[in-house]
């Protein structure tokens, strides 16, 4: 059974080039972005994301627990 832990979400301002993980596109220098930080399978794996992107999978994710 594989077990995430959201361990930190920050937002940050690009000063390189990032790609987003949900959408798989470029973020751009000076374009805000999310950070979040995790632990998946005891591995730590940080993750960049679009703002809308985030919100977008975070919604996803909070409709999914309700249901259950
Ligand atoms: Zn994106």
């Amino acid at each position: 059974m594989t077990t995430s832990r959201l361990l930190d979400v920050r937002d940050h301002k690009a000063r390189t080039p990032k790609k987003c993980i949900a959408c798989d596109k470029k973020i751009k220098v000076g374009e805000a972005y999310t950070k979040t930080v995790g632990v998946i399978d005891r591995q730590l794996v940080s993750n960049t994301w679009h703002n809308e992107c985030f919100d977008n999978h975070s919604g996803y994710v909070q409709d999914r627990q309700r249901e259950e």
